[in-house]
């Protein structure tokens, strides 16, 4: 049990003065909660971490103050200009220090408020951007007003938070300070060594100066309240797998074995053979499944290598034993193409299937919950919403996690703890095989299966490498294809500066793809509603469009055999692993496929080795031992990729320095103290408390 003095923090955000349901749901959309946490709670707000900050230490004269910056002045109130009923003028105040006038402007506001709030003839700071007019100051919509006394209540340095509709900088700040107010005394866990490493402040303290900065480089990720906080949670995250591994060699599982009763009418049901990679995986997993202890897996086998029929035949096994299969994918898109090829195979084998993603609500979701804890339903298909807490399973056997790399050590383990008392047997699946050390660190001793033979009928795409400088003899070739019927992706830039968002570089290259080609170009990206992307990706399946440009939602899982031309613009952004993913998306059918690289030139010599070594050679193992030479061991475990992110505060400078230092400490830590019963052992599950591994410090108990 979640020690008590941690309760406050895992309350509802509700708990807090100010949070009813309607910024409960802001909150849920401006806060990045673990995926298994449906709702946001308290610890959620003191994790939600500044971007940036807004110094208005500057205080100056009014006369001394720079036009077109932030500063906070104090000025004296002498008198409101309010204009007439139903005028569109602004309501404005002017004020004056002892060396000039300022004008302060608020536009729709309500007059009682503004001449509450500033009322003639009374000093006050006002804090927010100075603009010049001619000879006029001006500030408009100050940022802060505060009577002189209250001087303690204006943040001098503001942090700024990344923010959602509804919902102000100011208030998300206050709800913040009120879920640090309830942050309890804990005991350090950390070691003295690594405390002096890293010259880590008490933990308390270093969320407080995250959020309440006492110089602008406190909130940097490379200073040490964020490492500390950083370090915590990746040690909290080698704890966890540690614990795993560690109860794994101790405790028994189940022994599930199938009749082959339903894996035989699945095989009746495919339209083409095994490869013979597809069989050996198969019967390692049946192996596995078999023996008393639990599985843990991991499926390694290249885009388009065929990983779901395994899964499927895997689940088969499960479901003949009188279990429940789950297949959790880390986007909607890929959930939902899971659900829509294996949903026929499966109903012909007679499996039941369920669909669960955020998008399913109300009383769709309802049934598919209840069906799924009566045993109605026999394989779940979905995303992070399979390990939520409310969804419960009749008997999950057998869970399989597609693109393991997007999910967090905490989630695999949430849908592996929903297996019962034994857990869940698990398989990975990746299409970007992870070295061997890295998999130590990140999963402990998995057992690894792969998948080397390419389905038969696939043809060798050929790459190119464009300069921009060619682009439209890129657009001509287009144009020849689509005559032919070609289908093409076309996979716009990741944006590295931050003017122009990804979207709108996507709308904008859709819309001059459009003037060449007309109604046949469709536009998918991430922030479309759902069902939005549902029709745009049905209908590029279906061949009613003939070119695609979408941001990099397409990069997992999607297949459509007929599309036989991937353009990849701005190449030299994305990480080798990337773009053999995006790669995989063609030479699906029986057109000869081409892969066209396009890059903006001067480019570096990564980037450069990346594009030579794409030209080079599809083997994904190969380009994954690439991949880890070129960039190192943080960023091919997709912690940098887009989606959803590995860790809340981990992302920083020296990830795999802090990450090497907590392995090293958790495996010390356990080897000692094996189950956390020491003065620093207590302290340590109190860690593992506040990052969500609950899972980990279960164990204890069962094992
Ligand atoms: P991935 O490993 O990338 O998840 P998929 O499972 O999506 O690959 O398979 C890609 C495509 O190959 C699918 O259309 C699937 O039906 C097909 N496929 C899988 N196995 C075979 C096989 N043995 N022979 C022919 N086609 C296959
Ligand atoms: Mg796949």
């Amino acid at each position: 049990m979640r020690p008590p003095e941690l309760n406050p923090l895992f309350a509802s955000a509700q708990s807090l003065e100010g949070v009813g349901p309607r910024v409960l749901g802001f909150l849920k959309k401006a806060l990045r909660l673990p995926g298994q946490i449906a709702e946001p709670r308290v610890v959620d707000l003191v994790m939600h971490t500044p971007t940036g900050v807004i110094d208005r230490r500057a205080m100056p004269a009014l006369a001394e103050a720079v036009p077109g910056t932030i500063a906070t002045v104090k000025v004296i109130v002498r008198k409101h200009k309010i204009p007439p009923a139903g005028s569109k003028a602004p309501h404005s105040v002017l004020a004056e220090d002892e060396t000039a006038k300022l004008e302060i402007v608020f536009f729709h506001a309500d007059r009682r408020y503004v001449e509450k709030m500033l009322p003639p003839g009374e000093e006050r700071y006002v804090s927010g951007r100075i603009e010049k007019y001619g000879e006029r100051l001006q500030m408009m919509h100050p940022d802060h007003v505060v009577p002189v006394a209250e001087l303690n209540k204006l943040p001098l340095l503001e942090p700024v938070y990344p923010l959602t509709a509804g919902l102000s900088g100011k208030v998300l700040h206050k709800l913040i300070g009120r879920a640090l107010d309830l942050f309890p005394a804990l005991p350090e866990w950390l070691g003295d060594d690594v405390r002096a490493k890293l010259a880590a402040l008490p933990l308390a303290e270093s969320f407080h100066r995250l959020h309440y900065p006492q110089a602008p480089e406190d909130i940097a990720t490379g200073a040490p309240p964020w490492q500390r906080l950083a370090y915590d949670e990746l040690l909290a995250g080698q704890l966890a797998l540690a614990l795993v591994r560690q109860s794994q060699k101790n405790q028994p599982g189940r022994s599930i074995a199938g009749d082959g009763r339903i894996r035989a009418k699945v095989v009746a049901a495919l339209p083409f053979q095994m490869t013979g990679s597809q069989v050996r995986a198969l019967a390692d997993i049946e192996g596995d499944l078999a023996a008393p202890h639990r599985m843990m897996r991991l499926l390694q086998g290249d885009v388009g290598s065929g990983k779901t029929v395994v899964a499927l035949m895997a689940a088969a096994i499960a479901i003949e034993a009188g279990g429940q299969a789950a297949i959790m994918a880390p986007t909607e898109v890929l959930a939902r193409q899971h659900a829509e090829t294996i949903g026929p195979l499966a109903t012909k084998a007679g499996i039941r299937v369920g669909l669960l993603t955020g998008r399913e609500k109300g009383r769709a979701r309802k049934q598919v919950l209840a069906a799924l804890a009566d045993g109605t339903i026999d394989l779940l298909i979905g995303t992070h919403a399979l390990f939520q807490e409310e969804v419960v399973y009749k008997d999950l056997a057998f869970a399989v996690i597609d693109e393991q790399h997007r999910f967090g050590v905490q989630q695999r383990l949430a849908l592996q703890a929903k297996g019962g008392p034994y857990g869940a047997n698990v398989l990975f699946m990746t299409a970007t095989p992870i070295p061997r050390t890295l998999l130590l660190t990140h999963y402990g001793d998995l057992e690894v299966s792969k998948l080397t033979e390419k389905p038969a009928g696939r043809k060798p795409v050929t790459t190119l490498a464009v300069s921009n400088d060619r682009i439209e003899e890129v657009f001509e070739a287009l144009g020849r294809a689509l005559k032919q019927s070609a289908q093409i992706y076309w996979v716009c830039p990741l944006v590295e500066t931050s003017d122009k968002s990804e979207l709108a570089a996507a709308e904008e290259r859709a819309a001059h793809l459009r003037q060449y080609f007309g109604d046949t170009v469709g536009l998918v990206h991430g922030q479309m509603s759902g069902p939005d992307k549902d029709a745009v990706m049905a209908a590029f399946s279906a061949g009613d469009l003939g070119l695609l440009v979408a941001t990099t939602v397409i990069e997992v899982g999607v297949n459509v055999p007929n599309a036989s031309i991937m353009v990849i613009e701005h190449a030299e952004r994305f990480g080798l692993a990337q773009l053999h993913q995006l790669r995989g998306r063609v030479g699906r059918g029986t057109r000869q496929s081409s892969c066209i690289l396009l890059y903006q030139g001067p480019i570096g010599e990564t980037a450069k080795a990346r594009i030579e070594m794409m030209r080079e050679t599809e083997d994904g193992f190969r380009i994954a031992e690439e991949d880890l030479r070129l960039r190192g061991g943080g960023e091919v475990l997709g912690t940098r990729q887009s989606g959803v992110p590995e860790f809340r505060m981990a992302e920083v400078p020296n990830f795999s320095d802090l990450l090497e230092l907590a392995r090293a400490d958790a495996a010390l830590t356990l080897q000692r103290d094996p189950r956390l019963t020491s003065e620093r052992g207590q302290a340590l599950r109190q860690l593992l408390y506040l990052y969500d591994c609950d899972e980990a410090v279960r164990l204890f108990r069962s094992g």
